[in-house]
């Protein structure tokens, strides 16, 4: 433990705007709430260590040490973190399609692990009446397919983790954006002793993500859309350049232009893309292969997951281009980049990296 608390947290994350809102530091704590899309201390408290501190994937990160522990290996120098295979897929199940984001990989390898009984049920984002997001336990395909879709909104999906019931001996996958899977590497890192078994949350899924819309531009859609009826949110790929809302009468867009000011300023300060200390990390097949997800496959976990959801024919498969393959790396690439810049702006020297524990070689290598 750093010896830290909520009052630290404050002060070096909510504070400095570096909160991704990710729940890390609610669902235990009384004092600590998510109220109107930020995180609001009730309480002074003076404790002097606190897991709130602790987990928070805004403070220190020893990269290296997290990797180990996923991967076997320290923290390496590519693109989008460690790989075993990438490609790109979809599922075979039209229901989920229909349901879907993009290829509905994510619905259908919960969906596949669930009914080979190798998980009770997974932690997800679920959106409520008015589409705000929050963190859901699924624990059969009806509610997975309730999951299905994104909001661009931070969904606060560790909360419910952190909610769980500590003698709970549930098997849950994880469903979560990199903010929510670097909170939750953490966790099992140094895993919490006074909460549910966190050894038990597995697969993890991570989604690739860019950034995430702030609250403020719920009002936005509130003003813009009957949002009752909105049934999907999407943001299409270049050369398109709209969000979307799908409703059961069509589509309406707003041009992109119009949300880029609502884009959460914390995730400037984001290093990672593709959720690198997943299991697997799943994005869109981008404009190319629209309708197909590219999939990173990282540990042995979620190999096992694929193979079974190939056997069962659940999904297919195609190679990924090598031009799309080298399209994700320099847009990941560019992320860490870009976090890199912004960071040291922030601290004003290229000493104080604020939470990003990365070796010495490859800060220098990011910054040429
Ligand atoms: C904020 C955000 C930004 C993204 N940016 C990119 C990007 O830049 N490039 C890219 O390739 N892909 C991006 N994605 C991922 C992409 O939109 C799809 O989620 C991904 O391709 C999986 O598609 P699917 O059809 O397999 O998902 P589905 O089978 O439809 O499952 C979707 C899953 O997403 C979860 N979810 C929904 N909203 C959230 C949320 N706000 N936070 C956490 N989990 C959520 C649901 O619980 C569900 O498990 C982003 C997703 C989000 C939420």
């Amino acid at each position: 433990m750093h010896g830290k608390a909520s009052k630290e947290l404050q002060k070096e994350v909510i504070d400095k705007g570096l909160c991704t809102l990710c729940g890390g530091c609610t669902g235990t704590c009384p004092y600590l709430v998510v109220y109107d899309g930020r995180i609001v201390r009730l309480h002074r408290c003076d404790m002097s260590e606190g897991q709130c501190y602790h987990y928070c994937p805004r403070t220190y990160m020893d990269m290296d040490a997290i990797s180990r522990h996923i991967f076997g290996a320290p923290y390496g120098e590519g693109e989008i973190g460690s790989v075993r295979e990438v490609f790109l897929a979809r599922s075979t199940d039209q229901v989920i399609h229909q349901k879907a984001q993009d290829g509905g990989i994510v619905t259908t390898l919960l969906s596949v692990a669930l009914a080979e009984g190798m998980i009770d049920g997974a932690v997800e984002t679920k959106l409520d009446e008015e589409k705000n997001p929050h963190g859901f336990i699924a624990r059969n395909r009806e509610e997975l397919l309730e999951c299905a879709g994104v909001s661009y909104e931070p969904s606060p999906v560790i909360q419910a983790i952190n909610r769980l019931p500590n003698e709970t001996t549930e098997k849950l996958g994880f469903v979560g954006l990199p903010c929510h899977v670097a909170c939750l590497s953490k966790m099992k890192l140094s895993p919490p002793t006074n909460r549910a078994n966190i050894e038990h949350l597995e697969p993890v899924i991570g989604l690739f993500c860019g950034w995430t819309l702030s609250h403020s531009f719920h009002r936005f859609l509130q003003e813009h859309f009957d949002l009752a009826k909105a049934i999907k949110f999407d943001i299409p790929h270049h050369p398109e350049h709209s969000f979307d809302v799908y409703t059961p009468s069509g589509k309406e867009s707003v041009d992109l232009d119009e949300i880029s000011p609502y884009i959460n300023k914390a995730c400037g300060y984001c290093f990672d893309m593709t959720a690198e200390f997943a299991d697997i990390s799943v994005g869109s097949g981008r404009a190319m292969f629209k309708g197909w997800n590219t999939v990173i496959l990282r540990t042995k976990v979620g190999a096992e997951i694929l193979d079974i959801a190939k056997g069962r024919n659940a999904i297919e498969i195609q190679p990924i281009p090598d031009e799309s393959l080298a399209n994700l790396k320099r847009a990941s690439l560019d992320k860490k980049k870009r976090a890199l810049k912004n960071i040291i702006s922030m601290t004003g020297g290229v000493d104080d990296l604020l939470y990003l524990g990365i070796s010495q070689h490859l800060k220098e290598m990011l910054l040429e």
